[in-house]
């Protein structure tokens, strides 16, 4: 039996795993399973405590996407009945945020779909952002697609704390899941929030027939680009795109990948992302020993549980919720 946690104490002590340590996490027998979680649960205490932080998702601007990911409910290929309409207006973005502040969200997403921005929707984007952090103070991320670096420092100008551009997969395996991109001009972007001064957010999907050698590279990858925050989703596969159907998950691997995510990105906040409630099902909070972080809510194309549910989660393991906002004076 391996003794995982001797390998949380070699990371806590600033040590990396091995390539073999890394596959041993994702092929751990299934009796050993709380033991790794375990060790996972000892990293992510020291750096982040019993705290879960909370992100609420806004689909600022639905459907109509010119690219071709095969996950994706909104591309050009995918024949799935998504709600199709152009960006938001400021006030619906605003009174999004309003709602995240009542819930005590710690990060509000403005996510739209499409390559990339026009200048009228970084326009509508830079508004709202200005406005909800002078009435709510809360930490903003914008999900926009390629940025170039003007537009990535018009929106650090605003107050955008946060920009969220996936690497989604590993680079051998992009081009199985996307043509009409690069996995390169994926890493371009988060370089170029970063030159901004934003703070990098960059996860991934798991279950789209990767192996298990790309997933230990997803996470490696990760720390490579040295992303502050790591949605991890599972797939949730939907009808009408080229992945329906595809079903490779189960409850205890996704714990074996959060696992690994966080044996391999200690300090980093590990977000259980979409797909959260269909494939980790009753298993779900044994997720939050390994990560920090979820969303309330929907995704942006599919339901998430009732925020109720995730509140009585938290609430029932002894988890407190991370909203440094709390004394924000605020006229709601
Ligand atoms: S993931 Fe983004 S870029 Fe890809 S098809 Fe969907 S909306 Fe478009």
């Amino acid at each position: 039996m391996a003794d995982w946690l001797a390998l949380a104490d070699r990371v806590l002590e600033g040590g990396e795993i091995t390539d073999k340590e890394a596959e041993a996490i994702l092929d751990c027998p299934d009796e050993e399973l709380l033991l790794l979680l375990q060790g996972a649960y000892k990293i992510r205490r020291a750096y982040y405590g019993n705290k879960v932080k909370l992100n609420m998702i806004i689909n600022a601007k639905s459907g109509l996407c010119p690219e071709n990911c095969g996950y994706c409910s909104q591309s050009s290929i995918s024949t799935a009945p998504v709600k199709t309409y152009k960006m938001v207006d400021k006030e619906t973005l605003i009174r999004g945020a309003e709602e995240a502040y009542r819930m005590q969200v710690g990060t509000y997403c403005i996510v739209a779909s499409g390559r990339g921005p026009s200048e009228k929707e970084i326009d509508t984007v830079v508004a709202a952002v200005q406005e909800i952090k002078e009435r709510f103070g809360l930490k903003v991320c914008a999900c926009l697609g390629i940025l170039t670096p003007e537009q990535a420092n018009r929106l650090k100008e605003a107050g955008v704390d946060r920009y969220n551009h996936n690497i989604n997969t590993s680079k051998e395996h992009h081009p199985n899941i996307t043509t009409s991109h690069t996995y390169d001009d994926r890493v371009r972007t988060v370089e170029t929030v970063k030159q901004a001064g934003i703070s990098p957010c960059s996860g991934v999907i798991i279950g789209m027939k990767e192996t298990k050698r790309d997933v230990i590279n997803m996470a490696r990858s990760l720390k490579v680009l040295d992303a502050d925050s790591i949605p991890v989703n599972f797939l949730h596969a939907i009808d009408g795109t080229p992945l329906a159907g595809t079903n490779e998950l189960n409850p205890r691997y996704c714990l074996k990948v959060l696992a690994l995510f966080r044996y391999i990105n200690p300090t980093k906040e590990i977000r259980i992302s979409g797909g959260r409630e269909v494939n980790l099902r009753s298993l779900q909070p044994l997720g939050l020993y390994a990560a920090n972080s979820i969303f309330v809510g929907d995704y942006l194309t599919t339901e998430g549980q009732e925020k109720s549910e995730d509140f009585k989660m938290l609430e029932d393991m002894g988890f407190e919720i991370d909203f440094a906002n709390k004394e924000h004076a605020v006229q709601l």
